[in-house]
């Protein structure tokens, strides 16, 4: 696959942290020493995360644009030293981008070896406001550092596991087991449920008050993609659905999720929580969504999968 990345795979704007035009190159990671090599040419970008955190600077010029703190292999070799985990992300431009674990160092250390690169900070703040290649490329890595930090044992017999393949597997190290991990995510299923020009939107006791999002949930062993985005929505509001149809997917590594949009059409319209997971369920008008700051409520984050959905439904009344 090129640097040029298939933007032309959907037919409509791309999600948020997908599509970062990095080119995985997964063939080479089954190769012998490729990625010391890589680390030792000075071009090579590494992408620090620290305990879940992403590097990210602040142009002085342009304050409200956050930049990813991507930093050269050749200015950085001890920072690979301390690292607790490294992988390959892919290659864009011909230049390998690493993701590096720095969580082994204390707080002050790493602030003041990279004080001149920026600061460490949860991407979840700052998302909406980077540039989507870079988004996405430390979306990338955090989800796949967080991978890393949560499978150093072995699910089988318990012992050590040790990264292998660019750091695309972990391999238990006991000789008899052996077995292999692998990166995981999270399908969760997230849909905007309609009945004519109504929405159901709801919304959980822990968010900012007044905002309203699509609802969602996790995948089920055993059940489809449609099956989940039935059961959701019955769970959460007793409605029930038909017709469900894939919009898109965004992977939201928050920590390890991949978000799959769906819109769904309303068979029932009644709403009665069953679960208690939602605070609050309630179907808005067009011309409320139109409206939703004047009758107090506001929509989901803008790099959010939810904006989306409801956004591209909106627009369909244009
Ligand atoms: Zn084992």
């Amino acid at each position: 696959m090129s640097d040029d990345y298939p933007f032309d795979l959907i037919a409509k704007r791309p999600n948020h942290y997908g599509f970062g035009g990095l080119d995985r190159s997964a063939h080479i990671r089954e190769e012998e020493g490729w990625l010391e090599t890589l680390l030792n040419l000075p071009e090579t970008r590494l992408v620090p995360v620290w305990r879940g955190q992403s590097l990210v600077a602040v142009d002085d010029k342009q304050e409200e644009q956050p930049r990813a703190g991507l930093l050269n292999a050749g200015d950085h070799r001890e920072l690979v030293s301390q690292a607790s985990f490294v992988a390959f992300l892919g290659n864009r431009g011909g230049i390998g981008h690493v993701a590096v674990d720095l969580s082994p160092l204390e707080e002050t250390a790493v602030a003041n070896i990279l004080a001149a690169h920026g600061a460490f900070t949860d991407l979840r703040r700052i998302g909406p406001l980077l540039e989507r290649f870079e988004g996405s490329v430390l979306a990338y890595a955090r989800g796949l550092m967080y991978w890393h930090q949560r499978h150093q044992f072995c699910g089988v017999c318990g012992h050590p596991t040790e990264s292998r393949k660019g750091g695309h597997q972990r391999s238990c190290i006991n000789t008899e087991c052996q077995a292999p991990q692998f990166p995981r995510t999270d399908p969760a299923v997230i849909m905007l449920v309609h009945d004519g020009d109504r929405a159901l939107l709801g919304r959980q006791k822990i968010w900012a008050p007044g905002m309203y999002s699509t609802l969602a949930g996790f995948v089920e062993p055993g059940e489809t993609l449609e099956e989940a985005v039935a059961r959701e929505v019955y769970e959460e509001t007793n409605v029930r659905v038909r017709d469900v149809v894939y919009h898109s997917s965004q992977p939201w590594p928050f920590p390890a999720s991949l978000m799959l949009g769906f819109y769904a059409a309303a068979k029932t319209t009644d709403i009665n929580p069953n679960d208690m997971e939602l605070e609050a369920a309630e179907w808005f008008t067009l011309d409320q969504l139109r409206n939703f700051e004047a009758i107090g409520r506001h929509m989901p984050r803008r790099d959010s999968i939810s904006r989306r959905l409801i956004e591209d439904w909106m627009a369909g009344f244009d």
